[in-house]
């Protein structure tokens, strides 16, 4: 990440500020405040019914908020949700890929959406599916119908994107494959603010994590920090830790091949 390694002070690119919203009156998010800096990959963590999703809807400008101060590339959500939503790259319900439209079909109509054109095959090319190009969607594997996924986020060129759990349900190959492309959009210069229940997906991807819990943010802090905060309060692992995981076994028996996962 090279702002933390530069130390320059990074700019901002979203800002919450003492954001609240209820579902008549139940209060799924309760003042929250934090920033997302421009070029960072933000995890927003945390059990089920934590608050994530109102919370990411609301910053996409898909959900009305209830209180609070919410900007996203200098816009107000308020304000300038248009603009904002011009800005950003959103992941499509799977409902919005009309099953008669193959890859490249679909992304031409996505930019169509945009009032923007694009090169399908440049986009499908990022994500690795060039060789996809005249597939459905319905002939994917998961992975690569992730990987299409990410790439629809990015027809309108945006300056941030959202990913709801991008690798859940993949194999640890297709994971694998995912976060390098979700490394690969950031060098690019690209936001990326993700949700995931992957603690090491988190720990691997992400410089800066958001923790939630009932509708508050209980830790804002790179994986390193967290890990050390609970160190020093004297957290030991009740078991040996081996120097590999299950996940390395399964790895060094499928292959490290990662591209093309089928
Ligand atoms: P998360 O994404 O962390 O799982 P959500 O933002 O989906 O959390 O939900 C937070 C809380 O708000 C949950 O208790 C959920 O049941 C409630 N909730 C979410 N959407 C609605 C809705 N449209 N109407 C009523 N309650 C909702």
């Amino acid at each position: 990440m090279t702002w933390k390694k530069n130390y320059q002070m990074p700019e901002s690119i979203i800002e919450v500020k003492d954001l609240q919203k209820s579902y008549g009156n139940f209060a799924a998010v309760r003042g929250l405040s934090f920033t997302i800096y421009q070029g960072e990959i933000f995890g927003l963590l945390g059990p089920n019914g934590a608050g994530k999703s109102t919370t990411l809807e609301i910053i996409e400008t898909l959900r009305e908020k209830s209180s609070g101060f919410v900007q996203v590339c200098g816009y107000s959500i308020d304000k300038d949700a248009e603009a904002i939503k011009r800005e950003i790259g959103m992941q499509l319900q799977s409902s919005g890929y009309y099953p008669g439209l193959n890859l490249t079909q679909l992304l031409g109509l996505f930019a169509g959406l945009y009032n923007t054109t694009i090169d399908p095959l440049k986009i499908l090319s990022l994500v690795n599916l060039e060789d996809k190009a005249s597939a459905k969607v319905k002939e994917l594997s998961g992975g690569q119908r992730q990987r299409f996924s990410i790439a629809t986020t990015l027809v309108n060129r945006p300056k941030v994107i959202f990913l709801d759990e991008p690798t859940t349900g993949l194999d640890p190959q297709a994971r694998r494959s995912l976060w390098e492309l979700i490394r690969t959009i950031r060098a690019a210069g690209t936001t990326v603010v993700l949700t995931t229940h992957y603690m090491d997906e988190a720990e691997y991807l992400c410089d800066r994590i958001a923790i939630m819990d009932q509708g508050k943010l209980i830790a804002l802090d790179t994986p390193d920090a967290l890990i050390d905060q609970l160190l020093q309060k004297g957290f030991e692992r009740k078991k040996d830790v081996k120097a590999a995981t299950l996940e390395d076994v399964f790895i060094a028996l499928t292959g490290h091949k990662l591209e093309p996962v089928q």
